[in-house]
C-alpha cells in the first residue's frame, strides 16, 4: 500500500494551496502539490456540485498515480443571486475570467441592491480518496458575510476584498491570513476533516 503522506494536493491555484499548507502545518500532514506531476492533466470541474467536483479532482489523479489525494472545491454563493457564482466562482465572468474580471461582474449583478441584502456564504468541500480512487473521507465548511459594493484590504485572493465578515467588521482582504485560517470556509471543513485525517493515518500505520 503506498504510504498516506505526503498527501496530493490536487489544485494549482497557488494561493490556495498556500492556505491550506498553513491550515494543516500545526498538524505535520504532510502535503505535496499536483504540480509535480506533469502528466496529470487538467480536471473538468463539470459536476453539478462542490462535492462532486472535489470528489472528480481527487479521483483521477488518484487512480492514475496511486496515491491519496485531497481535491478541495470552493466558492462564493451569494443569496440574492440565488446562489451564484457557487461552483462556477472561478470562472464566473468566462474562460479567461480573473479575480477583477469576475469581482466587476458580481459587482454589476448586484448593483443598487442595498447591503443588507447583499449576504453571501463563502463554501468550502474537501474530499479525500485513497490510491484506488474510493472516497474515504470528505467535509463541508462555511463561512458567511457580505458583499460590499467597494474593495477593502489586499489579503488573500478572489472575492475576498468585498466578503465583509460581520462579526470583525473586517474584509478578508483586511484581515491577517491567521485571523482567515481561524474563521474561513477552509478552516471550517479541514477542522471537520482533520480528524479523519489523523484516524486514517493511525490506521495505516498501525496496520503496517
Ligand atoms: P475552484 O478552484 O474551482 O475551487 O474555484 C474556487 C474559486 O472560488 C476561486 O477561484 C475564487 O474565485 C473563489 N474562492 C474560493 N475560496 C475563496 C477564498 O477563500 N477567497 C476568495 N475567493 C475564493
Amino acid at each position: 500500500m503506498p504510504s498516506f503522506e505526503p498527501l496530493v494536493l490536487s489544485s494549482r491555484n497557488r494561493k490556495k494551496a498556500g492556505e491550506i499548507a498553513e491550515i494543516l502545518a500545526p498538524w505535520q500532514i504532510s502535503l505535496q502539490s499536483i504540480a509535480d506531476f506533469p502528466d496529470v492533466g487538467e480536471i473538468d470541474e463539470d459536476a453539478d456540485s462542490f462535492l462532486g467536483n472535489a470528489l472528480k479532482k481527487a479521483q483521477g489523479p488518484a487512480r492514475q498515480l496511486g496515491r491519496w489525494v485531497l481535491g478541495e472545491d470552493s466558492g462564493l454563493a451569494v443569496d440574492h443571486l440565488q446562489g451564484r457564482p457557487g461552483i462556477h466562482s472561478a470562472r464566473y465572468s468566462g474562460p479567461q475570467a480573473t479575480d477583477q474580471s469576475n469581482n466587476e461582474k458580481l459587482q454589476s449583478e448586484l448593483s443598487g441592491v442595498p447591503l443588507e441584502r447583499r449576504t453571501a456564504g463563502y463554501v468550502c468541500t474537501i474530499a479525500l480518496c485513497d490510491p484506488q480512487g474510493e472516497l474515504r473521507a470528505s467535509a463541508q465548511g462555511t463561512c458567511r458575510g457580505l458583499i460590499l459594493d467597494a474593495p477593502r484590504g489586499t489579503n488573500g485572493f478572489g472575492y475576498d476584498p468585498y466578503f465583509l465578515v460581520r462579526e470583525y467588521g473586517r474584509t478578508f482582504g483586511e484581515l491577517s491570513p491567521r485571523v482567515k485560517h481561524q474563521i474561513s470556509h477552509r478552516a471550517r471543513a479541514f477542522s471537520l476533516l482533520i480528524p479523519q485525517l489523523l484516524r486514517l493515518r493511525d490506521e495505516l500505520t498501525a496496520t503496517r
